[in-house]
């Protein structure tokens, strides 16, 4: 079990177990976000330090079409946080930044872009993205949405942070001149069967 006061390497170590892959595209926008606030130096910096942990990986061999560990993905996001003493706010604005270069927003762009449509093809593009899990459309009323996220058990910091920026992101593409906001209202981490956001707009 994760623990308050874990070694980046106990960390590493015990994320390694959890099942699941994601596609190597969201690998690649990780280390884009990286690219884009450290440098290429900051880069080299988060690759180091995934050999000296054990989980070596070249950022660029990833095949954005490929899956990979989804510990492993998580892994850049924690090591990052770790190696240029980012904050949380910091993880929220990766995760908001990371979306714009994703594939999942270019399709979004090229097909839709009402939060109906959005609310309603989550799941699709969750089975794009992820080979376990889902995202369930919960409800959707006039100023929010409500949906629950599967079978996500690798870290707090990544459903807690970094996906409540990006599914902000998503719903802001759809809503451009609305204010949006998001809180993560159920989570694995704190005994919730799932994880659960109410993404509200005015
Ligand atoms: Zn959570």
């Amino acid at each position: 079990m994760l623990k308050e006061g874990m070694s980046l390497k106990e960390t590493a170590d015990e994320i390694a177990s959890v099942k699941g892959n994601v596609k190597g595209d969201a690998i690649n926008l990780h280390a884009a976000y990286v690219r884009k606030m450290e440098g290429d130096d900051g880069l080299r910096k988060v690759e180091e330090k995934l050999k000296e942990l054990g989980y070596p990986l070249e950022f660029a061999k990833v095949n954005k079409f490929e899956w990979y560990p989804i510990y492993l993905a998580d892994l850049v996001i924690l090591v990052s946080k770790e190696v240029f003493n980012w904050s949380d706010e910091d993880i929220f604005r990766m995760g908001k930044e990371s979306v714009k270069h994703s594939f999942i927003f270019r399709l979004l762009l090229s097909h839709t872009l009402s939060v109906e449509k959005l609310f309603k093809s989550t799941s699709y593009m969750w089975k794009r993205y992820f080979d376990y899990g889902d995202i369930e459309p919960v409800k959707m009323e006039e100023d929010h949405i409500l949906v629950r996220m599967k079978e996500y058990k690798v870290h707090p910091l990544v459903c807690q942070h970094y996906y409540p920026g990006y599914f902000l992101t998503l719903v802001k593409i759809c809503l451009p001149d609305k204010k949006i906001t998001i809180k993560e209202t159920k989570c694995f981490f704190k005994g919730d069967p799932y994880h659960e956001y109410k993404i509200e707009w005015s």
